[in-house]
């Protein structure tokens, strides 16, 4: 007697289906201009492109304000299409005086948490809505060695009520190991200090495993990270990295900079769940809110 009727294929359905739909993730940069914002993304993600409309980097003249541009592309690796908009934030920062320079940040943030519930809310609603939703802040602290300025305190915070932030120590090769180790306790430090809650965070979901290893990354934040566009020859091979007077950072060296460990973990292990926790806490926390005032204003 077969009495196999085969619902456990259901995991291969839901694969096929999801593989045909795609996936979306959006990142956000913020950070002084010259911080190697755009050659870090294009070094964890240029690689793969396979469609790129606008330019992958707009590499734009300093601004005077900060103007929030998207940039989409589509990645693929072996048959997953991932469908990544990549936002800038040229000119953050640059000015004297930086006074409510993250407004217009925090604005695009909510903007795509409005333009969701707005689609979300509408009757005839599309059977997938389009997600401009930011998954990810990488926000670029500058290498100075010493603390955090109070602008990326300011910030920091801000942001990490809307978005799942996770901070960067950028061009991490101008400190020594020492430095860069100082430098990131202090941070840790000081984060703490002021209660900025940087992503990962722990849900009753998770189990043992997940739960130590997001112990693991909020002892290793911020990443301290070195980017490059170019390739230079090591031992033969081409790979990623800077030569300078000294010699050569092998940009994906794990002893040369914790570039490898940002990449696996935004790419291989927290992608779906930057994009749930999005879903299911920072997105839900705005929703509510808005229904709420909606409420009462109809009261
Ligand atoms: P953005 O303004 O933040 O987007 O910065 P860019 O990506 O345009 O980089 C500004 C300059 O810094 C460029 O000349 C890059 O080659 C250089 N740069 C980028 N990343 C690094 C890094 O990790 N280390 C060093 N030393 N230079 C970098
Ligand atoms: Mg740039």
């Amino acid at each position: 007697l077969n009495s196999y009727v085969g619902f456990d294929t259901i995991t291969k359905q839901i694969e096929a289906k999801l593989l045909k739909r795609g996936f979306q993730f959006n990142v956000i940069a913020v950070g002084q201009t010259g911080l190697g914002k755009s050659t870090l993304i294009n070094t964890i993600f240029a690689s793969h492109l396979i469609d790129t409309k606008g330019r992958f980097e707009p590499d734009e003249p300093v601004r005077q304000t900060t103007e929030i541009q998207a940039v989409s592309h589509i990645v693929q690796e072996n048959n997953v299409k991932l469908r990544l908009n990549i936002v800038d934030t040229p000119g953050y920062g640059d000015l004297v005086n930086n006074e409510g320079c993250w407004d217009p940040i925090i604005k695009y943030i909510k903007d795509q948490h409005s333009a969701y519930l707005r689609k979300e809310l509408t009757a005839m609603r599309d059977k997938y809505i389009v997600d401009t939703r930011i998954h990810c802040c990488l926000y670029f602290i500058a290498p100075t060695g010493h603390s955090l300025k109070a602008i990326d305190i300011t910030v920091m915070k801000k942001l990490s009520e809307v978005v799942n932030v996770v901070p960067v120590i950028a061009k991490s090769d101008s400190l020594t190991l020492e430095e860069r180790e100082l430098f990131k306790e202090r941070i840790r430090a000081e984060l703490a200090h002021h209660s900025i809650r940087a992503y990962p965070f722990d849900n009753e979901e998770n189990d043992a495993e997940e739960s130590t290893l997001n112990e693991a990354i909020r002892n290793m934040i911020p990443f301290a990270v070195v980017g490059s566009e170019r390739n230079v020859i090591i031992d033969g091979k081409p790979v990623r990295g800077r030569k300078n007077r000294w010699g050569v950072i092998n940009v994906e060296n794990e002893q040369h900079c914790e570039f490898n460990y940002l990449r696996n973990f935004l790419t291989r292990t927290h992608l779906q769940d930057l994009i749930e926790t999005t879903a299911q806490i920072h997105y839900e926390a705005f929703r509510s809110k808005q229904l709420l005032a909606l409420k009462e204003s109809s009261a």
